[in-house]
């Protein structure tokens, strides 16, 4: 399936902040890939917020970071400006898809197929934006606990979050699962969670017991799918 192997795991991250680079090095250090959805149009470092729980200042990677930070990872859409793509008219959804696409593929100098829904809201109009603006796949924020490939790629709900209370037993049980049918582990989040809830630990375990396993592919969201 995946060079010959049956198992793959990837990751997905959204917003391109910060704290992406501590997170990257962490995927590099593993030898593991992940796919980071990033919004074109806030990507500046002068941009940000102040997270709720913790007072703590989230600010974006500047645009001419994107291309070394992340090579060797995915970079896909997470639309221009971050809106609830259900809220919006016909034109402006489509330019949100369109421009950011646009943005990242001059940014990486590469095409970009993916992405993932800001806030995980999405409806039919939404979907069928999304397949005009040539975009393959699309990650939503519902839970799967599942191996099992998306039925449809542009409504794809993951394994689970990185805060989820299963992550590591579901970990044990792919681990230990036959490998007779090919089974994707995929992991969402946002890298900033881990600074918010100061448990960055939690993804280094994680990576630990899923790292240098011969029957396990590391890829990403778009090697995962084979596209
Ligand atoms: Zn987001």
């Amino acid at each position: 399936m995946w060079n010959g192997k049956r198992k793959a795991l990837t990751f997905s991250y959204d917003d391109g902040v910060q704290e992406d680079k501590r997170l990257v090095a962490l995927l590099n250090r593993y030898g593991m890939k992940g796919t980071f959805n990033l919004g074109s149009a806030l990507l500046s470092d002068r941009n940000g917020w102040n997270e709720w729980q913790r007072g703590l200042r989230v600010t974006y990677i500047n645009a001419d970071e994107v291309r070394a930070l992340y090579a060797g990872h995915e970079v896909a859409v997470h639309t221009a400006h971050h809106p609830d793509l259900t809220k919006l008219d016909g034109e402006t959804l489509r330019r949100e898809l369109e421009d950011d696409k646009a943005a990242l593929e001059a940014l990486c100098a590469s095409d970009v197929i993916g992405m993932a829904y800001p806030y995980g809201a999405y409806n039919d109009a939404v979907i069928e934006a999304v397949r005009q603006a040539g975009l393959r796949y699309a990650r939503t924020i519902e839970d799967t606990h599942s191996f099992a490939f998306p039925t449809d790629p542009l409504r794809w709900g993951h394994t689970c979050h990185h805060n989820d209370c299963r992550l590591f037993a579901l970990a044990d049980a792919f681990l230990n699962a036959p490998d007779d049918t090919p089974l994707l582990f995929t992991v969402w989040g946002h890298s900033y969670e881990f600074s918010v809830n100061e448990n960055w630990e939690r993804i280094e375990r994680f990576c630990a017991m899923m790292a240098s396993r011969d029957d396990i592919a590391y890829v990403t969201n778009r090697e995962a799918l084979g596209l």
